[in-house]
């Protein structure tokens, strides 16, 4: 088996809080995704490439061995399931929260009281639904891909279950976060074959990992 190493990265906060990682591993990311076209990157080591794909897809792209080990946030990880992937580091990078949202208007203590059934807008639909089951409170959920944030504004939904760091994308559309359901940051996936026929190359890599995002915390 080449012992060369793929890494899947998403575009933005995990691919740039990832860079001094990799800095620590020796490894230096030869071109900006952010300015290329190009979905692999290549490094200073010739046995080290990167590709660029949707943070979602990350698992999918580790668990199927076309990347030997990625990046992905838990957020990701919960939705998708850990199956096939080994998931050795939490990085402690791309910090956020997964959060119920509503309309400054819009009383949702009361509507939980009252036991109502809540129309909830999310891409966390496995997340949403196993919270809101756990308070027993009934919802439909209604899955969005993105810009979750106008759905209570347009009357799509009550509530939503979002990502939210300060507050600013919340507070700029008149939202206000009512529940806390996770704590986010990402973690380093591993494909399990890769793990054991490229441990030889992969080692020194987590391990630089693992220090770095230690002194980092
Ligand atoms: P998408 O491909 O859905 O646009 P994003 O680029 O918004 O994905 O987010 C990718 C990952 O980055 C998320 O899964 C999450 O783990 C992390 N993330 C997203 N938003 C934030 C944030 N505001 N603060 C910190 N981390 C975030
Ligand atoms: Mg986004």
């Amino acid at each position: 088996m080449s012992q060369q190493l793929t890494l899947a990265l998403s575009k933005g906060r995990i691919f740039e809080e990832t860079l001094p990682l990799l800095e620590a591993a020796g490894i230096r990311v030869t071109e900006d995704p952010e300015k290329s076209r190009k979905l692999i990157l290549a490094t200073n080591d010739p046995a080290v490439r990167v590709i660029i794909v949707r943070a979602s897809d990350v698992p999918t792209y580790v668990q199927h061995g076309a990347a030997d080990f990625g990046v992905a946030g838990k957020d990701v990880l919960h939705e998708h399931g850990g199956e096939g992937l080994y998931q050795p580091i939490d990085l402690n990078i791309a910090q956020c929260r997964v959060s119920v949202a509503v309309s400054a208007g819009f009383d949702y203590d009361k509507a939980v009281r009252q036991g109502a059934r809540l129309r909830v807008a999310t891409k966390y639909t496995k997340t949403a639904r196993e919270h809101f089951a756990k308070k027993g409170v009934h919802v439909d959920l209604i899955k969005l891909y993105g810009s979750m944030e106008l759905a209570p504004l347009v009357g799509l939904s009550d509530a939503i279950v979002d990502l939210v760091s300060t507050g600013s994308t919340l507070r700029a559309n008149n939202l206000v976060e009512v529940e806390h359901i996770m704590d986010i940051s990402s973690r380093l996936i591993v494909n399990q074959a890769a793990l054991k026929l490229k441990r030889e190359r992969l080692q020194p890599i987590l391990q630089a990992f693992e220090q770095a995002a230690r002194r980092s915390v």
